[in-house]
């Protein structure tokens, strides 16, 4: 009975208080006015429950179909069909990624088409004749490259004008085709032009230079292997090469017609008068931005210098004097081309060709972003390459390519990895000439399947092999993204590309964040410049 007294006053109070007001005061005037003892939020919540509607966890709605972001959490996907409008905001899945709570999330933008976008929209008509090439070096071409049938559409639209004499700056996506897009002029312009043979040292009429010894040695492959069918020689010019060496094999080759060099050799040569651009007819600038680098720009304005480049097209045509052409090609748009334009030539003469999916995420490659503290990468590092390496025993699949953002990182992370038995190569700018030779060769023909490597490997090098890129340090630039990014996906890959990503520091997150929102607005990423900043006439 005891018991029961507080169980009646509880009951006796709960009475009073669902008693009208005027019950307890007596005040008519009050009489309308409710009272409010439950929270209004706190109540329509109830009443949901109550409902069997709102219960937690809040069912999600998944949307039949494709997804274009796939996130950890099903609430943050975008399907396929659905593109973020340029000013609509949509929660990202990298949304609170600075908070380290959010370490080991993960989100991937997704593959939604299955070929390079340099293959697409192409004309069945389209083909390599119709472009303005001679039979000659059609034919090399189809001896040199017979899986080569159709002009990619950077090709397409770098040719004619090329061919008309314009100076040309090219920006287009990696693994579109750009070395044989200007290639084949060059070659056709050295066939036309006159091969004057007064020298005392070598003086080549075809010079393309590019920002790595591998790329130098790639460029070359892919030029000599047309050069032979035109009679034409193309030799390297590497850096890493001594004073005795580079004179050996400057000598070696006198009457070389094409000479692919890295900036720094080039520039030795140069100054000991070993070489001379005089006769230069056709210059070519490829990796553009990256030689517009303040590591290199004092090299390159130095060779601009001496190479005699065309003020108008009739400086081209000159039978006695020909002048340089000018053709700078990249995968993003080079920034201060206008101080370089300006000290070269005029910038009337310059037909710039943009593709339409320049700065574009690739949407042929599954790109994911995984959440981690900085010392969780190694063991998810070596999950991946083991994952990787029992697949490959079951179906055929291409090589990986790890990144990191230094030479250090580089060695360190060999070294774990030698400790787990993981096979593989290693390729940083601090390694010796004569160590770094030939290693990326050795990967591109499969001998090994890793590389770790620094952004040197990021620049230009086909990789038609590569199956997955690892970012082990997230790049410091969206620049950097994007040309690491395109070592896979590539015009004449056997395998469908995938990039992971590890993001552990916060201006890592900022980065994701513009490449997630880039993708959800299926826009070009924010801040890269992508004309030259005085309109020029786009008249090819
Ligand atoms: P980029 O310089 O734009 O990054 P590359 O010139 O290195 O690209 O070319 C990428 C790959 O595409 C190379 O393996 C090349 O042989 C191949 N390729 C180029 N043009 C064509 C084409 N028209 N058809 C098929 N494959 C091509
Ligand atoms: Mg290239």
């Amino acid at each position: 009975m005891a018991l029961a007294r507080p169980a009646r006053f509880l009951s006796l109070a709960v009475r009073l208080l669902r008693e009208p007001r005027r019950n307890l005061a007596g005040r008519g005037s009050d009489e309308s006015l409710p009272v409010v003892r439950v929270p209004r939020a706190l109540q329509r919540r109830q009443e949901q429950r109550q409902s069997g509607r709102g219960s937690f966890p809040r069912p999600v709605l998944v949307r039949p179909g494709p997804l274009l972001i796939s996130a950890r959490r099903p609430e943050l996907n975008q399907p396929a069909r659905l593109t973020l409008g340029r000013w609509e905001c949509a929660p990202l899945a990298s949304r609170g990624w600075k908070h380290r709570r959010s370490r080991r999330d993960h989100f991937s933008i997704e593959r939604v088409q299955q070929e390079a976008p340099a293959l697409r929209n192409l004309s069945p008509r389209d083909s390599f004749e119709d472009l303005g090439l001679e039979p000659r070096v059609l034919l090399a071409l189809q001896e040199a490259a017979p899986e080569v049938v159709r002009p990619t559409s950077v090709q397409s639209k770098t040719i004619p004008p090329l061919l008309r004499g314009r100076h040309v700056l090219c920006a287009a996506e990696t693994g579109s085709g750009k070395t044989l897009s200007y290639l084949l002029p060059l070659f056709q312009r050295l066939l036309r032009s006159a091969n004057l043979d007064s020298r005392r040292s070598t003086a080549p009429r075809g010079m393309v230079v590019v920002p790595s010894r591998e790329l130098a040695e790639q460029v070359q492959a892919v030029a000599q292997s047309l050069g032979r069918y035109l009679d034409l020689q193309v030799i390297p010019l590497g850096g890493g090469l001594g004073m005795s060496r580079l004179k050996l094999q400057l000598c070696r080759y006198p009457s070389a017609d094409v000479v692919v060099a890295t900036p720094g050799a080039l520039w030795k040569a140069l100054k000991s008068q070993l070489i001379n651009l005089e006769r230069l007819s056709f210059i070519v600038l490829d990796e553009v931005d990256t030689l517009l680098d303040e590591s290199f720009l004092e090299l390159v304005d130095y060779i601009l210098e001496k190479s005699p480049i065309a003020e108008s097209p009739d400086e081209l045509e000159d039978p006695f004097n020909p002048k340089a052409q000018l053709v700078m090609v990249g995968a993003t748009f080079p920034e201060g081309l206008n101080q370089l334009l300006s000290k070269v030539s005029s910038p009337d003469y310059l037909t710039t060709i943009t593709s339409s999916k320049l700065h574009c995420i690739m949407p042929h490659v599954k790109q994911t972003f995984m959440r981690l503290k900085g010392a969780e990468k190694v063991t998810e590092l070596v999950q991946i390459l083991k994952q990787h390496d029992k697949t490959k025993k079951t179906e055929p699949s291409g090589t990986i390519l790890v990144f990191c953002n230094s030479s250090s990182t580089v060695n360190w992370l060999g070294y774990i990895l030698d400790d787990h038995k993981i096979q593989h190569l290693r390729l940083q700018g601090q390694m010796p000439a004569s160590m770094r030779a030939g290693i990326f060769q050795s990967f591109q023909n499969s001998s090994q399947n890793v590389l770790v490597c620094t952004d040197i490997a990021s620049r230009g090098l086909d990789s038609i092999h590569v199956e997955l890129i690892v970012n082990y340090d997230f790049p410091l630039t969206l620049q950097d993204y994007i040309h690491r990014a395109g070592r896979v996906g590539r015009v004449g890959s056997e395998v469908p590309g995938t990039v992971i990503s590890f993001v552990t520091h916060p201006w890592d997150v900022s980065l994701v964040q513009k490449i997630e929102l880039a993708a959800r607005r299926r826009r070009s990423l924010p801040g890269l410049p992508s004309s030259v900043r005085d309109p020029l006439p786009q008249q090819a």
